[in-house]
Order: C-alpha cells, then structure tokens, then sequence
C-alpha cells in the first residue's frame, strides 16, 4: 500500500470520512467535492491503481456492488438515474464515481464543490436509512 495514498488512509481511519456502506473488500463513502448531492465513491480496500488492472472476478464484483449501492443512493436524493464515472487522475486508488443524475451534463467533473461537513453528514444519514432498508 503506498504510504501516502489519501483513499488507504481513509480505509485504515486516518482520514476521516462519511462512510455509508462496507464490507470486506470494498468502501463506499461521500466525495467531499460532490459534483451532485449524494455523490459516493466506491473503492476496493486493497489498493489498486488502475481499474483495467484489476483482474476478471475483482472488477464484477466492484461493478455489482455500484449496482447494489445505486438504488438506495437514488432513493437517498431523489434523482432521476444513477450515473458512474471513472478516470481516477487525481487520486490513483481505483474508485468509482456514483453520482445521481437528473440532467445530461451532471457528471462533469468540474463541477465539483466543497461541501461543509453538515451537508455531507445529512445526506450520508439517508443514503445509510436507505441502504439498511435495501438491507445491503
Ligand atoms: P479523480 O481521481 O479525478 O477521479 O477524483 C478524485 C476524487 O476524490 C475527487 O472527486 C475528490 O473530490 C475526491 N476526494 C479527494 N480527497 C477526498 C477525501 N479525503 N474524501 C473524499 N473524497 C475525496
Ligand atoms: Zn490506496
């Protein structure tokens, strides 16, 4: 594990951040630039720089868990879809970008802000209701 990868640090706690589902292997939790409220971002626990690198059976089971995790993320903000994203540029741990959609342009990177940590700790209290519900 690199020893300055943000995403690690996030796994071992010593970053904070708003957790909203894990299991094993994988964590999901909020980006704290969302580009749209209730934007999570879902990364295998090991580290692993590029998504193509991960082998057959670990990238299935990445995608089925954004699967699992997108209804009760879309209940959580009540937006029309569910989109993903994927380029990891900025921070080389896999991760993949879970963002409600309601509009053809709202998966544009560029527009993410800050949120404050209220924001963040509200909409990651009904995206974990929904997900306890969807019993994930
Ligand atoms: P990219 O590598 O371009 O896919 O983007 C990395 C994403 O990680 C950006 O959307 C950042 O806002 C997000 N990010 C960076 N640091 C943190 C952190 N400590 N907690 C949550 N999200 C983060
Ligand atoms: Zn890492």
């Amino acid at each position: 594990m690199p020893e300055n990868c943000i995403f690690c640090k996030i796994v071992k706690g010593e970053i904070p951040s708003q957790k909203v589902w894990e299991d094993e292997n994988f964590l999901a939790f909020l980006d704290i630039n969302p580009v749209q409220q209730g934007h999570v971002l879902l990364i295998p626990k090991a580290h692993s720089d590029y998504i193509f690198s991960m082998d057959d059976k670990q990238y299935a089971e990445i995608l089925n868990r954004a699967k699992a995790l997108s209804e009760p993320i879309r209940k959580a903000t009540g937006a029309k879809r569910i989109g993903l994203g994927v380029e990891g540029l900025s921070v080389p741990h896999v991760h993949i970008h879970i963002i409600p959609v309601n509009n053809i342009n709202d998966i544009d990177p560029c527009k993410g802000k800050k949120a404050s940590q209220e924001e963040l700790a509200k909409i990651a209290d009904k995206i974990r209701k929904e997900i306890a519900a969807a019993k994930l």
